[in-house]
């Protein structure tokens, strides 16, 4: 029988198992301030639990969901991505980022994902299986050590790496929770951006729930034949549910938007992909991501050229619909979604 992953407890949950085991229940503040403030990472490093707890915790529970079984260090020495595999073998990701001050930390949500995006690595892997809150959580938990020992912290969690989080909707929301919990990890609400492929139900679901969280959507074209090509999932979600979707989350929460659009050579990249995605966003309380393709196996489509990606950002710009290119950063890492596990995976 394979042992429940403590992270995977929410505090209620953590103060049933205590109490199963006989134990007072203000013993969950310690486990609390151990597991998420202190980053302990096994039950021998709580100097104030009685031994006959820390020995409970660790023979009925476990402490490793994930093992660290590659980690890639970028040539600019402000990326570092590492892979690690589920406990029935599936590969997980995490990139860690470092920009001036911040520290942002890219997470998986399912070990591969369903999706199928012809230019993502992940996508054309395939689908695994979700993952736990407790495994999302300890992508998060791994990093958070690593940089303690730097003396740093985490700033940001971007839901953006492997998965589609929309697609495993409750364990995403309660690893973001219990991360957000004063009372342990206390990453503030506004430092967690999820990244949704567009399931339209789930971003009504999201809008619904007023959370503080930011939401992004992964838009890449503004016609549906094009957006269909690119992501099947829009023929089920076509741009006449998902932008409606969009205006009614701005609505709701207050909160702007973020689009994201991977520039493709001559696909998406053109004036016209411009004006057009003007039009469909107009009047939204929105930004745009640009990013020039990161280039994967089985998609034969290319990057655009940084000149161009200015022109398409700049003609956004100019119509007054805020745009940014972001870098490739880690490019050499294979730090793009899904890249460094499709080394160690079958493609399908
Ligand atoms: N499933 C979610 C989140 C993970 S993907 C989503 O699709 O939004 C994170 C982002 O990386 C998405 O915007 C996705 O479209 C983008 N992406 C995937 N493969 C890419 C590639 N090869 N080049 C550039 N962006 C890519
Ligand atoms: Fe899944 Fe996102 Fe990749 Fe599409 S882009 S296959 S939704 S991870």
């Amino acid at each position: 029988m394979v042992l429940p992953l403590i992270y995977d407890f929410d505090r209620d949950g953590m103060k049933d198992l205590l109490s199963t085991w006989n134990q007072p229940a203000f013993r969950v503040n310690q486990i609390w301030d151990g597991l998420y403030r202190n980053l302990k990472s096994s039950p021998s490093e709580w100097s104030n639990l009685p031994s006959n707890l820390k020995t409970l915790l660790s023979e009925r529970t476990r402490f490793e969901g994930l093992t660290p079984v590659d980690k890639l260090q970028a040539s600019d020495g402000q990326t570092v991505k590492v892979l690690f595999t589920t406990n029935d073998g599936h590969p997980v990701e995490a990139v860690l980022m470092k920009y001036d001050q911040r520290r942002t930390l890219c997470i998986s949500t399912q070990a591969g994902c369903a999706m199928g995006c012809v230019f993502c690595a992940t996508g054309q892997m395939g689908f695994f299986r979700n993952l736990t809150s407790g495994e999302i959580v300890e992508q998060v938990l791994y990093f958070a050590r690593l940089l303690n020992m730097e003396h740093e912290v985490l700033t940001n969690i971007v839901v953006m790496g492997m998965g589609e989080p929309f697609n495993n909707y409750d364990n995403t929301l309660a690893a973001v929770d219990r991360l957000n919990d004063q009372r342990g990890f206390n990453l503030g609400a506004r430092r967690f951006t999820i990244s949704t492929v567009g399931l339209v139900p789930m971003i009504q679901q999201f809008a619904a729930e007023k959370r503080q969280v930011n939401l992004a959507v992964s838009l890449h074209a503004a016609n549906d034949p094009l957006r269909s090509s690119l992501l099947p999932i829009n023929k089920k979600y076509p741009l006449t549910e998902l932008i409606p979707a969009c205006r009614e989350y701005v609505e709701i929460t207050g909160r702007r938007i973020s689009f994201e659009w991977a520039l493709i050579r001559d696909i998406n990249d053109r004036p016209q992909d411009a004006s057009e995605l003007t039009e469909l966003v107009r009047g939204m309380n929105c930004h745009i991501n640009v990013i020039p393709l990161n280039p994967t196996g089985a998609y034969t489509g290319n990057a655009t050229a940084i000149s161009r990606a200015q022109e398409f950002a700049d003609q956004l710009n100019t119509a007054r619909i805020p745009c940014t290119i972001r870098l490739r950063r880690g490019i050499d890492i294979q730090a793009g979604c899904g890249q460094l596990a499709g080394k160690y995976t079958k493609m399908p």
